[in-house]
Protein backbone atom coordinates (compact mmCIF):
# COMPACT_ATOMS: atom_id res chain seq x y z
CA UNK A 1 0.00 0.00 0.00
CA UNK A 2 2.53 2.34 1.00
CA UNK A 3 6.08 3.18 -1.37
CA UNK A 4 9.03 2.85 0.37
CA UNK A 5 9.81 6.85 1.50
CA UNK A 6 13.41 8.20 1.80
CA UNK A 7 12.03 9.63 5.59
CA UNK A 8 9.02 8.66 7.63
CA UNK A 9 9.12 11.58 10.49
CA UNK A 10 6.78 10.58 13.32
CA UNK A 11 4.94 13.55 15.27
CA UNK A 12 3.62 17.09 13.44
CA UNK A 13 4.45 18.86 16.28
CA UNK A 14 6.91 21.87 15.69
CA UNK A 15 10.27 19.41 15.53
CA UNK A 16 8.38 17.29 13.29
CA UNK A 17 6.86 19.83 11.21
CA UNK A 18 10.93 20.96 10.66
CA UNK A 19 12.55 18.14 10.11
CA UNK A 20 9.74 16.77 7.27
CA UNK A 21 10.16 20.38 5.47
CA UNK A 22 13.96 20.26 6.12
CA UNK A 23 14.21 16.36 4.36
CA UNK A 24 11.49 17.43 1.62
CA UNK A 25 13.77 20.41 0.87
CA UNK A 26 16.90 18.13 0.03
CA UNK A 27 15.02 15.86 -2.12
CA UNK A 28 13.81 12.97 0.38
CA UNK A 29 10.44 11.65 -0.56
CA UNK A 30 9.01 12.22 2.87
CA UNK A 31 5.64 10.91 4.95
CA UNK A 32 4.77 12.34 7.81
CA UNK A 33 2.62 10.58 9.87
CA UNK A 34 1.16 12.25 13.38
CA UNK A 35 -1.76 11.50 15.53
CA UNK A 36 -4.14 14.10 15.19
CA UNK A 37 -3.48 16.02 11.62
CA UNK A 38 -6.10 18.94 12.70
CA UNK A 39 -2.93 19.47 15.20
CA UNK A 40 0.24 20.13 12.56
CA UNK A 41 2.34 22.62 14.16
CA UNK A 42 0.01 23.35 17.47
CA UNK A 43 1.40 25.40 19.94
CA UNK A 44 1.60 23.30 23.17
CA UNK A 45 1.02 25.55 25.82
CA UNK A 46 1.75 28.69 25.45
CA UNK A 47 0.96 30.76 22.25
CA UNK A 48 4.95 31.50 21.99
CA UNK A 49 7.56 31.05 19.95
CA UNK A 50 11.08 31.00 21.30
CA UNK A 51 12.45 32.31 24.28
CA UNK A 52 15.92 31.44 26.49
CA UNK A 53 17.35 28.69 24.31
CA UNK A 54 14.58 27.56 21.80
CA UNK A 55 15.11 31.49 20.45
CA UNK A 56 18.53 30.98 19.67
CA UNK A 57 17.62 27.94 18.34
CA UNK A 58 15.03 29.22 16.25
CA UNK A 59 17.50 31.51 14.63
CA UNK A 60 19.97 28.72 14.06
CA UNK A 61 16.93 26.95 12.35
CA UNK A 62 16.37 30.23 10.19
CA UNK A 63 20.31 30.19 9.52
CA UNK A 64 20.56 26.65 8.06
CA UNK A 65 17.26 27.24 5.99
CA UNK A 66 14.25 26.43 7.90
CA UNK A 67 10.87 27.82 8.26
CA UNK A 68 10.16 28.16 12.17
CA UNK A 69 11.31 31.90 12.16
CA UNK A 70 9.46 32.19 8.63
CA UNK A 71 6.37 30.92 10.57
CA UNK A 72 6.55 32.45 13.57
CA UNK A 73 7.10 36.42 11.74
CA UNK A 74 4.19 35.36 9.79
CA UNK A 75 2.26 34.96 12.54
CA UNK A 76 3.51 37.25 15.02
CA UNK A 77 1.57 39.21 17.26
CA UNK A 78 4.29 40.54 19.82
CA UNK A 79 7.85 40.62 19.74
CA UNK A 80 9.92 40.99 22.67
CA UNK A 81 13.67 40.05 23.32
CA UNK A 82 14.15 38.57 26.60
CA UNK A 83 16.88 39.58 28.93
CA UNK A 84 17.95 42.88 27.91
CA UNK A 85 19.45 44.09 30.95
CA UNK A 86 22.11 41.53 30.93
CA UNK A 87 24.81 41.48 28.32
CA UNK A 88 24.16 40.13 24.45
CA UNK A 89 24.77 36.57 24.75
CA UNK A 90 21.84 36.57 27.37
CA UNK A 91 19.75 37.93 24.68
CA UNK A 92 16.79 35.81 23.36
CA UNK A 93 14.54 36.40 20.89
CA UNK A 94 10.29 35.74 21.72
CA UNK A 95 7.39 36.31 20.03
CA UNK A 96 4.09 35.79 20.94
CA UNK A 97 1.92 33.86 18.26
CA UNK A 98 -1.51 33.97 16.21
CA UNK A 99 -2.17 30.42 17.40
CA UNK A 100 -4.35 29.18 14.68
CA UNK A 101 -2.60 31.17 12.05
CA UNK A 102 0.78 29.72 13.18
CA UNK A 103 -0.84 26.26 13.08
CA UNK A 104 -2.42 27.11 9.50
CA UNK A 105 1.17 28.73 8.10
CA UNK A 106 2.87 25.38 9.25
CA UNK A 107 0.25 23.09 7.57
CA UNK A 108 0.06 25.27 4.33
CA UNK A 109 3.88 25.26 4.26
CA UNK A 110 3.96 21.46 4.48
CA UNK A 111 1.34 20.60 1.94
CA UNK A 112 2.35 22.62 -0.65
CA UNK A 113 5.50 20.73 -0.76
CA UNK A 114 5.42 18.32 -3.53
CA UNK A 115 7.63 15.63 -1.58
CA UNK A 116 5.62 15.66 1.61
CA UNK A 117 3.09 13.34 1.96
CA UNK A 118 0.48 12.83 5.11
CA UNK A 119 -0.72 9.87 7.17
CA UNK A 120 -3.20 10.33 10.62
CA UNK A 121 -2.15 7.28 13.10
CA UNK A 122 -0.42 6.36 16.25
CA UNK A 123 2.82 4.44 14.92
CA UNK A 124 3.27 1.93 17.53
CA UNK A 125 6.44 0.11 16.87
CA UNK A 126 9.91 0.36 14.52
CA UNK A 127 10.23 -2.83 12.17
CA UNK A 128 14.04 -3.45 12.83
CA UNK A 129 16.03 -5.65 10.61
CA UNK A 130 19.57 -6.68 10.28
CA UNK A 131 20.15 -4.53 13.74
CA UNK A 132 18.19 -1.33 11.00
CA UNK A 133 15.39 0.87 11.19
CA UNK A 134 13.46 -0.42 7.70
CA UNK A 135 9.74 1.40 8.75
CA UNK A 136 7.54 1.18 11.04
CA UNK A 137 4.09 -0.50 12.49
CA UNK A 138 1.08 1.72 13.00
CA UNK A 139 -2.03 1.09 15.55
CA UNK A 140 -4.20 -0.36 12.13
CA UNK A 141 -1.90 -3.23 12.08
CA UNK A 142 0.35 -1.34 9.05
CA UNK A 143 3.36 -1.64 7.95
CA UNK A 144 5.25 1.11 6.16
CA UNK A 145 8.55 1.07 4.60
CA UNK A 146 11.51 3.93 5.00
CA UNK A 147 14.99 4.36 4.57
CA UNK A 148 15.03 6.32 7.64
CA UNK A 149 12.56 7.27 10.31
CA UNK A 150 12.68 10.41 12.49
CA UNK A 151 10.84 10.45 15.99
CA UNK A 152 9.54 13.67 16.91
CA UNK A 153 7.30 12.70 19.39
CA UNK A 154 7.39 15.62 21.94
CA UNK A 155 5.68 15.31 25.38
CA UNK A 156 3.75 12.13 23.54
CA UNK A 157 5.14 8.85 24.38
CA UNK A 158 3.75 7.48 28.26
CA UNK A 159 2.93 10.44 28.39
CA UNK A 160 1.88 11.75 31.92
CA UNK A 161 -0.33 14.51 32.82
CA UNK A 162 -0.04 16.26 36.40
CA UNK A 163 -2.92 18.22 37.89
CA UNK A 164 -2.25 19.17 41.64
CA UNK A 165 -2.39 15.60 43.06
CA UNK A 166 -4.07 13.79 40.31
CA UNK A 167 -2.32 11.89 37.50
CA UNK A 168 -3.53 10.32 34.25
CA UNK A 169 -2.15 9.52 30.66
CA UNK A 170 -1.47 12.23 27.84
CA UNK A 171 0.36 13.72 25.27
CA UNK A 172 -0.85 17.38 25.90
CA UNK A 173 -4.55 18.48 27.34
CA UNK A 174 -7.10 16.49 25.52
CA UNK A 175 -4.59 14.89 23.38
CA UNK A 176 -3.84 10.98 24.28
CA UNK A 177 -0.42 9.55 25.13
CA UNK A 178 1.04 7.60 22.64
CA UNK A 179 2.54 4.08 23.34
CA UNK A 180 4.57 1.39 22.13
CA UNK A 181 7.89 2.88 21.17
CA UNK A 182 9.13 3.77 24.60
CA UNK A 183 8.30 -0.11 25.55
CA UNK A 184 9.98 -1.25 22.10
CA UNK A 185 13.57 1.40 22.75
CA UNK A 186 13.80 -0.29 25.98
CA UNK A 187 13.68 -3.92 24.19
CA UNK A 188 16.39 -2.78 22.32
CA UNK A 189 18.48 -1.25 25.00
CA UNK A 190 17.47 2.61 24.98
CA UNK A 191 17.48 4.45 28.44
CA UNK A 192 13.93 5.94 28.81
CA UNK A 193 12.89 8.92 31.39
CA UNK A 194 10.17 12.00 31.48
CA UNK A 195 11.46 15.28 31.51
CA UNK A 196 9.00 17.79 33.15
CA UNK A 197 7.42 20.18 32.06
CA UNK A 198 5.08 22.93 33.39
CA UNK A 199 1.95 25.07 31.75
CA UNK A 200 0.61 27.89 34.10
CA UNK A 201 -3.10 27.94 34.96
CA UNK A 202 -5.84 28.75 32.34
CA UNK A 203 -8.01 31.69 33.96
CA UNK A 204 -10.88 32.92 32.54
CA UNK A 205 -10.02 36.62 31.11
CA UNK A 206 -13.80 38.03 31.53
CA UNK A 207 -12.96 37.65 35.75
CA UNK A 208 -9.95 39.74 35.58
CA UNK A 209 -9.46 43.70 36.37
CA UNK A 210 -7.14 45.03 33.58
CA UNK A 211 -7.26 48.14 35.30
CA UNK A 212 -5.52 46.70 38.12
CA UNK A 213 -2.46 45.60 36.12
CA UNK A 214 0.64 46.53 34.38
CA UNK A 215 0.85 46.45 31.10
CA UNK A 216 3.79 44.53 29.47
CA UNK A 217 3.73 45.68 25.92
CA UNK A 218 6.57 44.02 22.96
CA UNK A 219 9.63 45.80 22.01
CA UNK A 220 9.16 49.08 20.55
CA UNK A 221 10.96 48.42 17.59
CA UNK A 222 9.83 44.87 17.10
CA UNK A 223 12.74 42.90 15.53
CA UNK A 224 12.40 39.12 13.76
CA UNK A 225 13.45 35.59 14.00
CA UNK A 226 14.32 35.31 10.05
CA UNK A 227 17.54 36.94 8.41
CA UNK A 228 15.57 36.74 5.16
CA UNK A 229 13.29 39.47 4.70
CA UNK A 230 10.06 36.96 4.10
CA UNK A 231 7.04 38.34 6.04
CA UNK A 232 3.20 38.06 4.81
C1 LIG B 1 4.31 23.73 29.40
C2 LIG B 1 5.04 24.08 28.14
C3 LIG B 1 5.26 25.42 27.84
C4 LIG B 1 5.95 25.78 26.68
N1 LIG B 1 6.17 27.09 26.38
C5 LIG B 1 6.84 27.43 25.23
C6 LIG B 1 7.06 28.78 24.86
O1 LIG B 1 6.68 29.71 25.56
N2 LIG B 1 7.75 29.03 23.72
C7 LIG B 1 8.21 28.02 22.93
O2 LIG B 1 8.80 28.29 21.89
N3 LIG B 1 8.00 26.75 23.26
C8 LIG B 1 7.34 26.43 24.39
N4 LIG B 1 7.15 25.13 24.74
C9 LIG B 1 7.82 24.14 23.99
C10 LIG B 1 7.07 23.78 22.75
O3 LIG B 1 5.76 23.44 23.05
C11 LIG B 1 7.83 22.60 22.29
O4 LIG B 1 9.17 22.97 22.08
C12 LIG B 1 7.30 22.10 21.00
O5 LIG B 1 5.91 21.98 20.98
C13 LIG B 1 7.87 20.74 20.90
O6 LIG B 1 7.60 20.31 19.62
P1 LIG B 1 7.79 18.82 19.29
O7 LIG B 1 7.63 18.75 17.81
O8 LIG B 1 9.06 18.30 19.87
O9 LIG B 1 6.63 18.03 20.04
P2 LIG B 1 5.07 18.23 20.19
O10 LIG B 1 4.63 19.60 19.90
O11 LIG B 1 4.77 17.63 21.52
O12 LIG B 1 4.48 17.31 19.03
C14 LIG B 1 4.61 15.93 19.04
C15 LIG B 1 3.77 15.39 17.91
O13 LIG B 1 4.02 14.00 17.77
C16 LIG B 1 2.79 13.32 17.59
N5 LIG B 1 3.04 11.95 18.05
C17 LIG B 1 3.60 11.58 19.23
N6 LIG B 1 3.73 10.25 19.29
C18 LIG B 1 3.25 9.76 18.10
C19 LIG B 1 3.11 8.46 17.57
N7 LIG B 1 3.51 7.38 18.23
N8 LIG B 1 2.55 8.33 16.35
C20 LIG B 1 2.14 9.43 15.63
N9 LIG B 1 2.28 10.70 16.09
C21 LIG B 1 2.81 10.85 17.31
C22 LIG B 1 1.79 14.11 18.39
O14 LIG B 1 0.48 13.87 17.91
C23 LIG B 1 2.27 15.54 18.12
O15 LIG B 1 1.73 16.04 16.93
C24 LIG B 1 6.44 24.76 25.85
C25 LIG B 1 6.20 23.42 26.16
C26 LIG B 1 5.49 23.09 27.29
C27 LIG B 1 5.21 21.63 27.56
Amino acid sequence: MFPEYDVVVVGAGHAGCEAAHAAAQMGAKVLLITMDMTKIGQMSCNPAMGGVAKGQIVREIDALGGMSGIISDQTMIQFRMLNRSKGAAMWSPRCQSDRMRFAEAWRLALERHPNIDFWQEMVTGLRIENHRVVGLKTSMGLEIPARAVVLTSGTFMNGLIHIGEKQYGGGRAGERASVGITEQLVVLGFEAGRMKTGTPPRIDGRSLDYTKMEEQPGDEKPEKFSFTDTRA
